[in-house]
Parts: structure tokens; sequence; C-alpha cells
């Protein structure tokens, strides 16, 4: 069993995503992606913030697509920390509460440019841990030119929202979050796939062990790069916090695959995960934290 807890669809093919011509599957070519890559069932994000959109994906459009293929995929909804009135003050409990009444297991994927302690940013926070439901989000190293929530090289943004909403899951994601992986990130690589032996003291690591609020969402280049760069940390990181690892590919053009599955069938097959981590990271932890209710 394969959850894949990070993708994207557009509902039919619009404004391309580059001068080549690429796009998002449609509902129709993203499962025929899973059935070929061997993933069960896929978790929907919507895109509705403009730093990153060229069609939009709507929670409306999610919301669809899970309605005419409940058994396949998993709504997530999507809310701007400036919908509404762009107010600290707005209540976004009334947007979370009627996408939850809908089915919806989370929020995101959040790729507004604004820095974690935006006062926008942390009302959004604020009512997501209120409504109990997680988070995932892509990091930015700064402000134009990137999307994401703005954090600094060592994640000091992040760490702050995690300490003042414990109740409140938050998914990592995106090339500055998962550079963080080794202590010698520096603010040149920190966008890109750092190679070579992981060093000690890097933030994820250490924010994994102090915040039990955090889970990785193990996803896209970023993700992959960075738990197979070394490989015998990769594993070991693996078996230790694979009840908040989340198995993923953000690989949503139909001309493009991953390898993120197979990596974990391999590891499982020559012994170097073990039973509990790869079921784990493959759909178990998925399965609890957005209460899918697949029997084991
Ligand atoms: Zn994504």
């Amino acid at each position: 069993m394969f959850i894949d807890a990070h993708l994207h669809i557009v509902r039919r093919k619009g404004l391309p995503r580059n001068a080549a011509g690429s796009n998002f599957a449609t509902p129709e070519e993203l499962i025929r992606m899973m059935d070929r890559t061997g993933v069960d069932r896929g978790v929907l994000l919507p895109g509705t913030s403009p730093e990153c959109a060229f069609q939009e994906s709507t929670s409306e459009d999610i919301l669809e697509a899970c309605e005419t293929y409940p058994d396949r995929f998993v709504p997530f909804c999507n809310v701007d920390p400036r919908v509404g009135s762009n107010s600290p003050d707005a209540d976004l409990s009334f947007h979370l509460n009627y996408y939850k009444g809908r089915g919806c297991r989370g929020v995101g994927e959040i790729t507004a440019n604004l820095a974690f302690g935006d006062p926008l940013v942390q009302n959004l926070f604020r009512h997501c841990e209120r409504c109990e439901l997680p988070v995932i989000f892509h990091i930015a190293p700064q402000r134009y030119g990137y999307y994401g929530l703005i954090d600094t090289v060592g994640l000091a943004g992040l760490e702050a929202s995690l300490a003042a909403f414990p109740r409140l899951v938050f998914i990592g994601h995106s090339q500055p979050f998962w550079a963080e992986i080794s202590g010698d990130v520096t603010f040149e690589n920190r966008n890109s796939y750092p190679g070579g032996p992981v060093v000690p003291g890097g933030a994820v690591p250490r924010l994994m062990a102090a915040y039990p609020n955090l889970y990785c969402g193990w996803d896209a280049g970023s993700g992959y790069n960075a738990l197979t760069r070394d490989p015998e940390f990769g594993w070991s990181f693996m078996e230790r916090f694979s009840e908040r690892i989340l198995f993923g590919t953000d690989i949503c053009d139909p001309s493009n695959t991953h390898r993120h599955a197979e990596y974990l069938r391999t590891s499982h097959a020559n012994g170097r995960l073990s039973d509990k981590a790869f079921e784990n990271i493959s759909w178990r932890a998925a399965n609890r934290l957005f209460r899918l209710g697949i029997p084991n």
C-alpha cells in the first residue's frame, strides 16, 4: 500500500506552466501515473496563491476530482492567508470549517510568499490549529522571485511557529526545508539539492527530535535528495522518525516519473529499512494523520 501525500492536478488543461507546454496531470492522467508506479491513493493539494500559479487549481476542483474517484484521491483545501479581508483578524475558521465539512483532511500547499512570522500567516496557523487541520507548506529563501513562506537559514520562523502552535501538525517540504537535513547548509545552496555526506547539526533532525508536531513530506527532488545523498544517514533518519515521515512525490506532469516508491521498496527488500519504517512511511503515517481509516 502506498499513499502519495503530495499531488497536484488540473481539472482540464488550461494555461501551461512553461513555454514547453507542460502542465499538471488531469485526474485521469494522474491515476494512470499512480497505477504505473504502484501508488494506491493520492492526496490532492490545491494551489490558490498567485506566486506559483499558472492555471489555478481550486479547493472546489479538488473536491470534484475526489468525489469522482473516492477510492483514489483524498482532498486538501487551500486557504491563502490573505483571503477574505487580508486581515490578521480574519475568521479563517469560516473557510476551513466549510472545507473540513466537505471532507478535506488538511490545508495546503501553502505557497504565499510571506514570512512565517507575518501576522496573516500566524492567523492562518491559529485557525488551522483550532480546526484540527494539518498544514503542508513550501519554504522560500527570501521575498520576491520565489514562492512559499519565507524563513532564514536554520528555520527560526518554522521553529517559533512549531512552539506557538503545539497542536498544529506542520508538514515540511521544499528545497530550503530539506537542505537543512545537514548542518553545513548555506544561503547559497539552500534552494538547491546539496549532495555529499550529511553533517551533524542540521535543523531538520533537531526540530524533528524537539517538536512532535513536525512531520516530513518525503517528496519531490528535494526530499529524495536529502535522504539518499548519504544513504546510511537517510535510513537511520527514516527508522528514527518513520511515524512522522510521509511518502509523497509532487511529480505531477504526466511526462515525468519519480523514484521515491522504488527506493523505499528496494531499501526494504535489501534489509536497509525495517518492516515498521517501510510501512509507516509508505502509508501508515498518512493513514493515521489524515484519519483515512484504511484497515491493516
Ligand atoms: Zn507541491
